[in-house]
């Protein structure tokens, strides 16, 4: 009898591939009874975007509903960069994340989610700029306007000259645009434990999400991806673990997975993907979150 989510009352899963056609990332995650699923939506090492067939945006939503999938997320592509000071990439990281709201409209799925870019040397203040003007102008699209999907963007890990490391220019970030109920922010644990938030004890747990409230407000906060770090607090390398095999731990997650203002969130993994002790990691990972629920 496999562990079932639902039954400790969470929505969790992972991030699983779209190869064969996106509806087969339902069929990933239904072999793991997972009931939350996050996907890319295209080849995200390619600029190029293949259209989706009719078969698999409604394979998609169908076999959602038949293994009872509850949340979805797009993750959009690395290759973004809506606060890059270069016209050319720029614009098609505009052209980019318009496709990918459009791409989740088709199939259903509420949010996406995105790195908020690099400056890449422009300095900090003219980055946040140009993403700010980035995203004002993906609100007047039609795209953008006839759809309810959400952008959610992800907190990161502080390296090199990426933004949103701090939930300040998260909180900057959101003050500055017209739409505040097509946005929310999603909490990667590496990611904020790399750029220095506690969220290896339950009192560091609580103070960072003190933090995240007066800087961005906890009602912002949609979505959580749970993955441990390998580097230690403050060291801003982004290299996900397993669960509680890093330097957050069991006692880091236990503590997100069950505080009262996160606890109903949605929960994605975005753990390596191979096999430990001849088992495959998203199975033990899995088990592990919901071992540390009570
Ligand atoms: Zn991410
Ligand atoms: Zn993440």
């Amino acid at each position: 009898m496999v562990n079932n989510p639902a039954e400790f009352g969470m929505l969790l899963g992972a991030h699983m591939s779209i190869a064969g056609g996106i509806d087969s990332s339902v069929d990933r995650a239904a072999d793991f009874e997972m009931n939350a699923l996050q996907i890319f939506s295209h080849n995200v090492r390619s600029w190029d975007t293949r259209e989706l067939t009719e078969e698999e945006i409604e394979g998609f939503k169908k076999k959602r509903e038949e293994f009872g999938v509850d949340y979805a997320v797009v993750h959009t592509s690395y290759l973004l960069n809506l606060a890059s000071p270069k016209e050319d990439l720029w614009e098609k990281s505009k052209k980019g994340l318009v496709e990918e709201i459009r791409r989740a409209h088709l199939l259903d799925i509420p949010a996406i989610n995105t790195h908020i870019g690099a400056h890449t040397g422009s300095g900090l203040e003219t980055g946040i700029d140009r993403l700010v003007e980035a995203l004002k102008e993906i609100e007047t699209t039609d795209v953008f306007e006839n759809s309810s999907v959400k952008v959610l963007l992800e907190n990161t890990a502080g390296e090199g000259t990426k933004l949103g490391s701090d939930f300040a220019e998260l909180g900057e970030v959101l003050d500055k645009l017209d739409y505040p109920d097509r946005y929310g922010v999603c909490i990667d644990t590496c990611h904020g434990f790399a750029a220095g938030y506690d969220f290896a004890t339950e009192a560091g747990l609580e103070e960072t999400l003190e933090e995240f409230d007066r800087e961005v407000g906890l009602n912002k906060l949609d979505l959580i991806h749970l993955n441990d770090s390998v580097g230690e607090r403050g060291l801003h390398k982004d290299r996900h673990t397993h669960i509680g095999r890093g330097e957050i731990g069991n006692e880091g997650f236990a503590a997100v997975v069950n505080h009262p203002d996160t606890r109903k969130l949605p929960f994605i993994l975005e753990t390596p993907k191979e096999k430990l002790d001849g088992i495959e990691a998203d199975r033990v990972n899995l088990d592990k979150v919901m071992d540390l629920r009570e």
